[in-house]
């Protein structure tokens, strides 16, 4: 059975830009921003703001605040943000622990997640010894296959978009999946107290089992479970919430109607699917914008600094200019 997405029918477009404070904004972003602002500005819709701040390692207050002027200056205008307030805020995502928590606890509640142990180092030996990465195993206890993945394979196929997934990790061999948590079955809210600390928390995905969803730009999608990303963490043992689960809580709770975003995160909205069926939301449409290639080919990162927005406008450069040569198509 495939898992098709669900597409409500929806009044009102609900769309949104999520920039990562940990760095500036480049050519790329630009195009993917001026795309999600177009689309919503087209669908008579709303444009939110939402700055996902949660690394706290990697995230700075002087980006976020350069992220929003560089989106000013490119012309684009939302509704809700950090800046203008709204009724489904805070639009900093780390101000949202709570709702992460939240989720979490149903994840757990409802038996999709599992406590995970393994070191950062038992991850890079599994994903890196190269006879098991490529055959199949059974997980015990489950009677589940779960496929090692090759990322050495995948990241040599530069060119094929679903395999650069920039929040893709190895596929996880499996290790703590039969840990069950007794606590799935008790009745009301989990206490926090009683889970597991410092462990990391894995979505167990259903194996085999193909997620696909018709990408508004792309066309049709089909990524594998267990094949093309395994179980891929949530909760982080050092208390943060994973890239997917916050994305996933957030676009759920502020009813974003339409994802738009960068290629690059195909794999990831897969994964995101299933977390959309696992906490009962809506799944959103999705709209992922082609990446912007350097002169070598290679996709634009924070690092090209030579491609950021404000270097660009320091030498001169108009809006129109940047969004005309990263657009060629709709210039
Ligand atoms: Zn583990």
């Amino acid at each position: 059975m495939a898992i098709q997405k669900t597409q409500q029918a929806r009044t009102s477009y609900r769309g949104r830009l999520a920039p990562s404070p940990t760095g500036l904004l480049h050519v790329g972003h630009a195009r993917t921003f001026w795309t999600a602002s177009q689309r919503a500005r087209d669908a008579g819709g709303t444009l939110i703001l939402r700055m996902d701040d949660l690394d706290p390692e990697r995230s700075r207050a002087e980006y976020a605040e350069a992220s929003i002027e560089d989106l000013r200056w490119l012309g684009i205008r939302w509704q809700e943000g950090p800046d203008k307030g709204g009724e489904r805020g805070p639009y900093q995502q780390s101000k949202r622990l709570p709702h992460y928590e939240a989720a979490l606890h149903k994840l757990i509640r409802r038996g999709f997640v599992y406590p995970c142990r393994c070191s950062r180092r038992d991850l890079s030996r599994s994903a890196l010894a190269p006879h098991e990465s490529r055959s199949s195993y059974s997980s015990a206890g489950h009677g589940m296959q779960l496929r090692g993945g090759d990322l050495r394979d995948a990241e040599s196929r530069g060119g094929d978009l679903r395999n650069i997934d920039t929040d893709d990790e190895p596929i996880y061999p499996g290790t703590c999946r039969t840990f069950d948590v007794e606590l799935a079955q008790l009745p009301g809210p989990t206490s926090a107290r009683l889970l597991p600390q410092n462990v990391n928390w894995r979505f167990r995905v259903p194996d085999g089992v193909p997620v696909e969803f018709v990408d508004r730009n792309l066309g049709p999608q089909r990524f594998v479970a267990g094949v093309d990303f395994g179980d891929f963490l949530v909760w982080r043992r050092d208390n943060v919430p994973s890239y997917q689960l916050a994305s996933t809580v957030d676009d759920g709770m502020m009813e974003i109607s339409e994802v738009v975003r960068g290629a690059d995160l195909l794999k990831s909205t897969a994964r995101q699917i299933l977390l959309f069926r696992a906490l009962g939301y809506a799944a959103p449409n999705w709209f992922h914008c082609e990446l912007v290639l350097d002169h070598n080919g290679q996709r634009l990162a924070k690092r090209h600094d030579a491609l950021a927005l404000r270097t660009l406008r320091q030498r001169g450069l108009t809006p129109m200019n940047i969004l005309s040569a990263a657009m060629p198509v709709m210039a």
